[in-house]
């Protein structure tokens, strides 16, 4: 039988590999960027006519082609950026893998004019579906100038499968800003139907920002600056009120380099827990600088994505630079990095510049260590847990070798103390309390879903007249938390019911009074106006220091506090526990 396998035609294996690297008009776009900037342009020019379907033409001025180079880059795997397999670990340009030009040729019309700068002619060449169609001298200034028109004309199914041209152009508008963020230094002018719709001067990172994004923008942006051995990380956060309702500006640069990852976008949304409502997104744009080497960039044929060698640790490196950046600005509650569980053993104390307070950033750890497996979730391995409601995120005790839990004890009416696995705790049961409700009020607010308990004796307030427009306009939130609060002729209100998950309190009839003095008295934390509702309630409603409590309320306490999304911190940032290790004890003997 004759043999049937053969080499594909480069033109049609240049067709195949556009696939992947060209899926639309922006993928140009993104590609012919990248080139100019790999190129060392300083000023660039993006010209595009009908959303990219008709014309997507770059124009830089940076070192520009010889002829060879000119007809070379138009080649598969035709590269000026690697030489060496060992070239690939050590990338710092955006290019690299030579394709983008073939396959940008293979699937449409090509016309690129380039000269090296002292050269008096540059070179025009003309391409149609890979096929040369014209090659001469011509007159040009220094740089590259390269139009590609009619995208997709010879693959009239991929055509007819781009989408409006409202949306082609939003993706464009998407690679334009990611490009654009990661290169302030360099100018860029965007025409879209010959109309001008950037004008971007060479600029600070700040200045950029506000140029893409509005100069509303300028007084919302926390910097963020943070050097760890293994990484460096600058730009800027957004203030919790930038944040927006739909997925907006998030950005990750490594190197320079845009990227999406889904994994550090966690881990910035995990900072801002608690500051920004649900369902919102914050506004970031962190630049990573790290040894090209621990990281491959190869992994995804357009770049986008990328794999760390430390992944988890650069994972808690993000995470704590924001929340750093968060503290310092006063947004957040302070948190001491030093004590928080999540860091602290594994970390080693990187002097910060600016003085203020210290980060802990971890530096090394072994993989089995769990450093984002926050530590108190292996605390009580080993032991029992006790009851069965449902406890997210962080499970608590999961252990096949169940053992019994030792019954905790109170102390001075204040701590609880509890045996854990690498020695003991002593829990402030007010802190805890406070943070254990904190988190329950807040989604009561934000499902809207509390239930009352009704008073046997309906109680009527007469308030200020400027608390009762304070309370008129907090009503539906308040009643949102369990409350049923009615208003009741001038400055009067009857209150009918209170949270039922508070209605236990001795204090019962005092607690909307405290209520309300607290949510007076935290006017000046920067928090919302569900956040002020949800801690003036929960400072309210708390187990406050003095109470006697059951070994069942001590229990539930620990289980509840644990559950919490932050346990660690009372939500005005108090400490809800210490730990104290054995050996520290025994070292005392
Ligand atoms: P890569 O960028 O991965 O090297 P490309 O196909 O995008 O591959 O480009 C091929 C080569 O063409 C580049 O390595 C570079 O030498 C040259 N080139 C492309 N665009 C430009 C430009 N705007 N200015 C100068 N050289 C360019
Ligand atoms: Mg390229």
């Amino acid at each position: 039988m004759a043999d049937i396998i053969q080499l594909l035609p480069d033109s049609i294996a240049n067709q195949i590999a556009a696939g992947e690297v060209v899926q639309r008009p922006a993928s140009v776009v993104k590609e012919l960027l990248e080139n100019a900037i790999d190129a060392g342009g300083t000023h660039i020019k993006l010209i595009i006519k009908e959303a990219g379907k008709q014309l997507i033409q770059v124009i830089d001025n940076g070192v520009g082609m010889s002829t060879t180079d000119a007809r070379m880059s138009f080649e598969r795997h035709a590269t000026s950026k690697i030489r060496t397999a060992a070239d690939l670990n050590a990338i710092r340009t955006l290019g690299f893998r030579g394709e983008a030009l073939a396959s940008i040729a293979a699937v449409a019309q090509v016309d690129l004019k380039s000269k090296k700068h002292g050269e008096e002619l540059g070179t025009h060449i003309v391409l149609e579906g890979s096929d040369l169609i014209k090659q001469e001298s011509c007159e040009t200034p220094g740089g590259t100038n390269l139009q590609v028109k009619n995208l997709f004309f010879n693959v009239p199914a991929r055509r007819k499968f781009l989408k409006s041209n409202t949306v082609e152009l939003r993706h464009i508008i998407d690679e334009f800003q990611r490009v654009a963020i990661a290169h302030p230094d360099i100018m860029f002018e965007v025409f879209h139907n010959n109309v001008e719709t950037y004008h971007l001067p060479s600029s600070t990172l700040r200045k950029r920002v506000v140029n893409l994004f509005g100069k509303n923008m300028n007084d919302k942006l926390v910097p963020i600056e943070e050097e760890t051995d293994l990484c460096k990380i600058s730009g800027f956060i957004g203030k919790p009120e930038a944040a927006k309702r739909s997925r907006g500006e998030q950005f990750f640069l490594i190197n320079g380099r845009f990227i999406k990852s889904p994994y550090l976008n966690h881990a910035v949304v995990g900072a801002y827990e608690e500051i920004i409502p649900a369902k919102s997104y914050p506004f970031y744009l962190l630049a990573l600088e790290m040894d090209p080497e621990r990281i491959d960039i190869n992994v995804h044929p357009t770049k986008q994505e990328i794999k760390f060698e430390d992944e988890r640790l650069i994972y808690n490196i993000v995470k704590a630079a924001v929340r750093h950046a968060l503290s310092q600005y006063n947004i957040a509650p302070s948190l001491d990095f030093d004590q928080s569980p999540i860091l602290a053993n594994i970390g080693t104390a990187v002097p910060d510049h600016n003085t203020r307070d210290k980060i802990i950033i971890p530096s090394s750890f072994s993989r089995d260590q769990r450093p984002d497996a926050s530590g108190w979730e292996n605390m009580f391995e080993g032991m029992e847990k006790r009851d069965n409601t449902p406890v997210a995120p962080a499970t608590i005790i999961e252990s096949s070798e169940a053992q019994d839990r030792k019954a905790p004890v109170q102390l001075h009416l204040t701590y609880i103390l509890s045996q854990i696995k690498s020695g003991f705790m002593l829990i402030d049961q007010q802190y805890a309390h406070e943070r254990i409700l904190y988190e329950r009020n807040l989604s009561l607010i934000q499902q809207q879903k509390a239930s009352s308990q009704r008073l046997l004796f309906p109680k009527t307030y007469s308030l200020s007249t400027q608390d009762t427009a304070l309370i008129k306009d907090l009503l539906p939130s308040i009643n949102a938390l369990g409350f049923e609060i009615e208003e009741f002729g001038k400055d009067t209100f009857i209150i009918h019911g209170i949270p039922a998950h508070l209605s236990n309190l001795p204090e019962e009839a005092s607690l909307f009074d405290e209520f309300l003095e607290q949510f007076k008295l935290n006017v000046d934390l920067e928090l919302s106006k569900e956040q002020r509702l949800a801690l003036s309630l929960a400072r309210s409603g708390c187990i406050k220091r003095g109470v006697a409590l059951q070994t069942m309320e001590m229990e539930a306490i620990i289980d509840q506090l644990f559950a919490c999304n932050v346990p660690y911190k009372s939500p005005t940032g108090k400490k809800c526990f210490i730990t104290f290790e054995l050996d520290e004890l025994q070292s005392k003997f």
